[in-house]
């Protein structure tokens, strides 16, 4: 990768041989590994023996969980925060479990809509639990940077399933509790998708 990053610069009409960039590819692939470690995470082993039986059918939710992703289009970051809840049947996941799940997906590249979906049925398979919605809020850098549409660079995505999809009120009181900062498309609504990065150019 190091060689790659040397290539890239010198495309860019740098000189990677200067001061300031001598070590730059080697911080690059440092940098890149840390950022895509997702690919190698076990979620089994994220979740090692945090899934406990209980008699508790309440609403949990984790809101306010920081993520930092990278766009598979762009290669540029985009970011925000991620609330998760779900509605136990037997079987709940240990709290501090939930961001590290946030975190094995948002290390990939990744589309904000995809990512939502892939924490929600990791919580659903995992867990099994009566329902499970998950909430992104992100900036997008590939559009804020660039100018694009900056107006809708702030993207939200959800994916609601079980009871979450099933029951409005549910669905209402979830989104209550974490109070958007935007509004928050329906359960089979895709309005969302075209605020994001969609790979165009
Ligand atoms: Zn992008």
């Amino acid at each position: 990768m190091q060689e790659l990053i040397r290539k890239l610069l010198v495309d860019l009409g740098e000189d990677p041989a200067r001061e300031g960039l001598r070590d730059t590819p080697k911080r690059v692939e440092k940098a890149y590994r840390f950022l895509t470690s997702g690919y190698n995470a076990d979620i089994d082993q994220v979740l090692n023996n945090a899934l406990f039986t209980v008699d508790y059918s309440e609403m949990v939710i984790v809101k306010d969980i920081d993520f930092y992703s990278l766009c598979e289009h762009h290669l540029l970051p985009f970011f925000g925060k991620c609330h998760v809840a779900y509605i136990p049947s037997t079987k709940v996941i240990g709290l501090s479990k939930i961001p590290r799940v946030v975190d094995v997906f948002a290390r990939r590249l990744q589309v904000q809509e995809r990512l939502t979906n892939q924490i929600a049925d990791t919580i659903r398979d995992k867990v099994a639990p009566l329902g499970v919605a998950v909430v992104m809020e992100a900036t997008h850098l590939c559009m804020s940077m660039r100018g694009v549409e900056k107006q809708n660079s702030f993207a939200v995505t959800s994916a609601m399933q079980g009871s979450f999809r099933n029951n409005a009120r549910t669905r209402m009181e979830f989104l209550e509790l974490i109070k958007l900062r935007s509004a928050v498309p329906g359960p089979r609504d895709s309005a969302a998708a075209r605020y994001e990065c969609v790979g165009e150019d």
